[in-house]
């Protein structure tokens, strides 16, 4: 389900990504999500941002 109009407000720290900000904010509307590899069962930290490219 898409909820294109509630304007999300997403925060982020990962500061070598293209896509934050100094004030400690990504730019983009939305993310994706995704898990990382080898790591499904949640005996360890899955998830990491799909839309992360490097500066
Ligand atoms: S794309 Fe992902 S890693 Fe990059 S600033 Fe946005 S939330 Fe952070």
């Amino acid at each position: 389900m898409s909820f294109s109009d509630k304007h999300q407000c997403i925060l982020c720290d990962v500061v070598s990504c293209k896509f934050h900000d100094q004030s400690g904010h990504c730019q983009l509307d939305s993310i994706k999500v995704k898990p990382r590899k080898n790591c499904h069962d949640g005996s360890c930290d899955e998830s990491e941002c799909g839309s992360y490219i490097n500066k």
